[in-house]
């Protein structure tokens, strides 16, 4: 089922989380043990990220270039067909523009077809290590809106390098990313939200905010979007903060501001566990504020550990 139509059809306010592909090399029993404390909340679907591999060159001896990969957490579209067949709960695979090629989409969106899969959330993507500025895959997409755009196509039967339009065809829900402390490299908030707004315009269905820790901040970025027409469902992202070394990584590394409160009783903990605590009462407080705001679905990233997402969801769901 399209993500949309459980916004539609919920009586209250909807549990869901995000989660990591494993490793390579582990299996899904890593996945499953992950997932199943988390799914007596009954979230109406799953999203599982992409990770575009990543490589570094080391030069061998016989001064040849080795390509070796960094960074190894394949596997989302499996994952997606796992989890809808064992869980039997909808997924939304995230589908990102880095490192693949026009062609290399459309297969991946004719393989989620045949899988079941009614739901996309369709990102640029990050820059990989050592990209100062993101580089799309020769012959792919520089911006989600062009993505956007290839789903949509391929919701009303047009394929690449076909001149008839199919009358069988995918009919994909089609998810973004909005950012209410504004997406790092665009030069202001007003500037993103144009952008924002053109990715709805083009036919996305709704937005999932990236993480944030004030409150406040979704608030006036949904009062913006709704200024600038933008009307459909905005999602609001929390994640449970879990370490000390979050207060600088988070802000660098999303762009985004950790309120004085939070950073003070952060800084005060003896230990993780503590930070852990404090990240818990935090994300619940925040949750809270939202609901009475609100929101349709409150959407969790666990960032591969559930303890503290089912400790935020053991107090409100
Ligand atoms: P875009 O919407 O393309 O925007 C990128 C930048 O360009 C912005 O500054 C925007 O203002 C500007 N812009 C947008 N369109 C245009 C245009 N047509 N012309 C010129 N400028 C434009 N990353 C992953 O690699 N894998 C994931 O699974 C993943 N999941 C995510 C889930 C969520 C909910 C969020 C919020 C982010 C996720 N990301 C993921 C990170 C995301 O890929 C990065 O934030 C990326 O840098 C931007 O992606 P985007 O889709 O917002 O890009």
């Amino acid at each position: 089922m399209k993500v949309t139509e459980h916004f539609n059809n919920a009586q209250k306010t909807l549990f869901t989380f995000e989660i990591l592909p494993p490793l390579k090399g582990e299996n899904m029993r890593t996945l499953f043990d992950h997932i199943d404390p988390l799914m007596e909340f009954k979230p109406p679907f799953i999203d599982v990220t992409y990770h575009r591999e990543e490589y570094v060159y080391k030069q061998r001896e016989n001064g040849l270039l080795e390509k070796i990969t960094t960074r190894k957490r394949p596997g989302t579209v499996g994952i997606c067909a796992a989890i809808q067949n064992y869980y039997k709960v909808d997924t939304v695979p995230h589908l990102i523009c880095g490192g693949f090629s026009k062609e290399e989409t459309e297969n991946a969106l004719i393989d989620l077809h045949f899988l079941g899969i009614d739901n996309v959330l369709v990102l640029r993507g990050d820059c990989v290590k050592n990209e100062s500025r993101f580089t799309p895959e020769p012959g792919g997409h520089a911006y989600a809106t062009q993505l956007i755009e290839q789903v949509v196509d391929m919701n009303n039967g047009r394929y690449l390098d076909e001149e008839q339009t199919f009358k069988n065809h995918t009919d994909f829900c089609i998810g973004v990313a909005g950012y209410p402390e504004k997406h790092s490299e665009a030069p202001n908030l007003k500037a993103d939200l144009n952008w924002l707004k053109r990715k709805i315009e083009l036919g996305a269905d709704y937005i999932v905010t990236q993480m944030f820790f004030d409150t406040q901040k979704y608030i006036d970025f949904v009062k913006l979007c709704r200024e600038e027409g933008i009307n459909v469902p905005i999602i609001p992202g929390l994640k449970p903060l879990t370490t000390k070394s979050q207060l600088s990584v988070l802000p660098s590394f999303f762009h985004l501001d950790i309120p004085c409160e939070l950073a003070e009783a952060v800084e005060a903990c003896r230990d993780n566990k503590q930070v852990a605590e404090v990240g818990v009462e935090w994300a619940i407080k925040q949750s809270k504020e939202l609901m009475e705001f609100g929101v349709p679905c409150l959407h969790y990233y666990s960032m591969g550990r559930s303890g503290s997402v089912r400790k935020v969801a053991e107090a409100l769901f």
